[in-house]
């Protein structure tokens, strides 16, 4: 019998190791465990999968002190249990899903070469080979992809620019310093299915004519970093990576270099400084990293899920993937949900779902169950907005002119019990923590922030103070040299303008 059982972090972090050696040792037969990605129905984890005749059958959470109890009850042949789920792909919230990224994420074993390519692995890079360069670059800005790091800017001619700036050595560099608050796809993805970046990453340099590429990884995800350098070394033995790919001529090398936990260093200029072993300091642009980036050299920067949306891309055509989504925001996106939420996980579905959709519907509302009050999307830099906004649909341009953001698609859940002036504070805070000190307003005014947003839960001259608060965004938003001083605003005046009463005077202040 094949048991699934999740090498996930998060999985891991509620006992799925013990899980899966108490299966190995109480089960009633021999026994196959697999070390699956997770699912990402997290409320579920230790999520076990036990393979039968009418498909997969989960069981979750499993706790090692069940395990004899559900083997007892007939769980090797998919019996029914309290802790059952039914047959894993008829579940609502995986059916409901358009997984492109996500696709193999959960199915295969991360670290099996013959199960990536058994499902569809390589399809993309293979047809990418078949063609000539440009006309890769064309397909993928066809398909509409747009980066998935935060910004949104359209893959392909980022691309393009590479490829058609003259240069000996050229690199890809793929940015997974995932540090937004209430995002992890990109370690999901990396521990669920690595060989998808690694095929989109060469995808890409054979598109932008690279012959090297880093992956900028967290030191936070010690699993994903251990299951991505795995994952290179068994591509480099399956020749998918090194001289001559999959005998096409192609030459391509990748290397994982570990950041050292400065949020300023998911900024793309930052990042490139990191790895070029200096402090992650933001370099102004121009010039842009396509034409000068990695030591100088023209380098293609995409986050996780950007490169792995580019094998599925190539393989099913750009028509496919332009066919999902609404207005300029094509294809799908792996929403994370988090916070106080009732089911968290990852969710990957075409633009346009409905935020009240996500958090509500597949996300069950609040953990606490208390009513919603407010959510964040797009990390620590985005917009807190009210469930009066619950119909906006999940789409740059929408979340743009409601003045929020999408960013990497993670959303933050409060119940009522959230004090709005206290989260405001905590974004002047983070900025003030964060900054990389480059710029005046950025550095100083994030302090002036905290002290601003202090003295008016004081009640000292809260009409003065507020329009000084205003003002110092106002500041903050025009004279940052990036997008954390420029951004940090975001929650603050979003937090002012839905949530006002939380800015008065508290009880004993
Ligand atoms: Fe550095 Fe902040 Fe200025 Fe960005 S805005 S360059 S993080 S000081």
């Amino acid at each position: 019998v094949r048991v699934y059982v999740p090498r996930d972090s998060a999985a891991l972090s509620v006992g799925a190791d013990e899980v899966a050696a108490a299966l190995a040792r109480e089960a009633d037969r021999p026994v196959t465990v697999v070390r699956n990605g997770s699912r990402g129905m997290l409320w579920l984890e230790p999520f076990v999968e036990v393979e039968t005749d009418r498909g997969r059958i989960g069981y979750g959470p499993v706790t090692t002190d069940r395990v004899g109890e559900l083997v007892a009850a007939g769980m090797l042949d998919g019996a029914d249990h309290e802790l059952c789920q039914g047959v894993v792909e008829e579940l609502p919230w995986l059916r409901d899903q358009q997984r492109v990224c996500f696709a193999r994420v959960g199915v295969t074993d991360p670290l099996s070469t013959e199960d990536y390519v058994r499902h569809g692995g390589l399809t993309g890079l293979r047809a990418a080979l078949d063609r000539d360069p440009d006309e890769v670059v064309a397909e993928v800005t066809e398909s509409g992809l747009r980066g998935r790091g935060g910004a949104g800017f359209p893959a392909g001619i980022k691309w393009k620019t590479v490829a058609q700036t003259p240069g000996e050595l050229k690199f890809v560099c793929c940015n997974a310093d995932e540090g937004d608050s209430g995002t992890f796809a990109d370690r999901m993805l990396i521990e669920g299915d690595p060989f998808c970046l690694i095929e989109g990453m060469a995808i890409a340099a054979y598109a932008v004519g690279a012959r090297e590429g880093y992956i900028y990884l967290r030191s936070e995800y010690p699993d994903a970093i251990a299951t991505l350098r795995r994952a290179i070394d068994l591509a480099r033995e399956a020749g998918w990576l090194g001289e001559n790919i999959l005998g096409s001529g192609l030459s391509f090398d990748l290397f994982v270099r570990v950041g050292a936990g400065a949020y300023i260093c998911g900024e793309e200029t930052s990042m490139l400084e990191s790895l070029e072993g200096k402090r992650g300091m933001v370099r102004p642009k121009p010039p842009i990293p396509a034409i000068t980036g990695l030591f100088g050299k023209p380098t293609i920067i995409n986050n996780v899920l950007t490169l792995a949306s580019v094998p599925a891309i190539l393989a099913d055509g750009a028509a496919a993937y332009q066919g999902l989504g609404v207005g300029r925001s094509r294809g799908t996106q792996v929403f994370q949900l988090a916070g106080n939420i009732a089911r968290g996980g990852v969710f990957e579905t075409a633009f346009g779902i409905t935020l009240g959709e996500l958090v509500n519907d597949y996300g069950g509302g609040t953990r606490s169950g208390r009513p919603v009050r407010a959510t964040q999307v797009g990390g620590p830099l985005g917009a807190y907005l009210p469930v009066s906004q619950f119909e906006l649909p999940m789409d740059y341009e929408a979340f743009t002119e409601a003045g929020a953001m999408l960013g990497h698609g993670g959303i933050v859940v409060f119940d009522d019990t959230v004090d709005m002036a206290a989260m405001a504070r905590f974004a002047m805070e983070f900025c003030a923590e964060e900054s990389c000190g480059k710029c005046t307003p950025c550095r100083v005014g994030s302090v002036r922030g905290v002290e601003v947003i202090d003295r008016i839960v004081a009640g000292q001259d809260a009409e003065g103070n507020l329009a000084l608060l205003n003002d110092l965004c106002e500041l903050m938003t025009d004279g940052s040299l990036c997008a954390m001083g420029g951004l940090t605003p975001n929650p603050v005046r979003s937090a002012l303008l839905h949530f006002p009463e939380d800015f008065t005077a508290k009880e004993g202040s």
